[in-house]
């Protein structure tokens, strides 16, 4: 019927959550059927959150994190997911990626706080209880255990990855054609703009205010890890919040890396990984077997005088 086509209704809405600020942007028919897509798609991040936080006492990586060895708990789908997935990640980064780091994680931020860097004995023990091998996981009832004592998980460079992809779903389910999730800055581009262009992606800046640059993207995830955004204090060095479990020291590598995957999951973990080894063990990562299809943008040096390396394919995805 002539003049009936009405414009896609678009809806956005921004909320605490998962530790940061979302921005959830959702397109479908008529506005509440927009309005219920981007509240399905938090509700996922909600259920991510809920169950895979290690802030939050009951979630299920807070159980895991209390059972002793041998114990075994039973997870949600979503987190068993995301386990397999991390495990995946650890085999494919050659242990760069490594979600039992927790213990390490804990003794910097311990030392972080009281000024002073760990003993070597203190490292040691850390290192003793991180390994992803340490981690019983069967698939028949979705368990996984600690196989030592004191093994502890953290699905922090993972997680929020995840729900964006769970979002992404529900989003679609909903009913939305299309959307936009953000969350802290790790983005899904669900389909186009109403428009029918990619969506545009803001990348901050590494040593400054504001964006470095735009990025258009249509159905794929983007990521930026970076020392900038949270690290520690020792001593007057800044220390990542990203540890190299090979060393069990916080990476050295790059203030910023910038990951573009076909899903969220791959682009947040890639991103940790891609933080924890240098721009050329990263870039030889990249081309051996089993490498994930991603597109990595490295800023080092600093800012007086930034080194921006780049994978071959990544300035396809440039607004400018
Ligand atoms: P954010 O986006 O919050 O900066 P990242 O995706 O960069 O987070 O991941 C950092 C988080 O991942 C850390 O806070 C910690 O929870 C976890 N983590 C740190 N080092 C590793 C590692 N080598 N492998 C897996 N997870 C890690
Ligand atoms: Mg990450």
């Amino acid at each position: 019927m002539l003049g009936c086509e009405r414009p896609p209704a678009q809806v956005v809405r921004s909320r605490e959550i998962m530790g940061t600020f979302a921005r959830v942007t959702g397109v479908a028919p008529d506005e509440a059927q927009a309005a219920a897509a981007v509240e399905s798609a938090y509700t996922r991040l909600a259920d991510v959150n809920r169950l895979m936080s290690d802030y939050v006492d009951e979630s299920e990586v807070g159980q895991f994190n209390r059972l002793s060895a041998g114990q075994r708990l039973r997870v949600s789908p979503e987190t068993f997911t995301c386990v397999v997935r991390g495990l995946e990640v650890a085999t494919a980064s050659g242990g760069a990626f490594d979600m039992t780091c927790r213990p390490l994680i804990a003794l910097w931020k311990r030392c972080g706080r009281a000024g002073r860097l760990p003993t070597e004995a203190e490292l040691a023990a850390a290192q003793a209880l991180t390994g992803v091998d340490k981690i019983g996981i069967d698939p028949a009832d979705r368990s996984i255990w600690p196989m030592t004592e004191g093994v502890q998980l953290d699905l922090g460079g993972i997680a929020k990855g995840y729900a964006l992809d769970l979002a992404g779903e529900a989003l679609r389910r909903a009913g939305a054609t299309s959307g936009l999730i953000d969350v802290g800055g790790d983005v899904l581009a669900v389909g186009r703009r109403p428009d029918g262009k990619p969506w545009r992606v803001g990348i901050k800046h590494p040593f400054t205010e504001g964006i470095y640059t735009v990025l258009l993207l249509a159905d794929k995830a983007v990521a930026t890890s970076g020392v900038q955004q949270r690290f520690y204090d020792i001593e007057g060095k800044r220390y990542s919040h990203i540890i190299d479990p090979r060393t069990g020291w916080p990476a050295e590598q790059a203030p910023s890396v910038t990951v573009i995957a076909p899903d969220g999951i791959t682009a947040d973990a890639w991103g940790t990984v891609l933080s924890v080894l240098s721009v050329a063990e990263g870039k030889q990562r990249l081309t051996a077997p089993g490498a994930p299809p991603i597109e990595v943008m490295w800023i080092t040096g600093d800012a007086a005088d930034p080194v921006v390396d780049e994978t071959p394919g990544f300035a396809a995805y440039l607004a400018y």
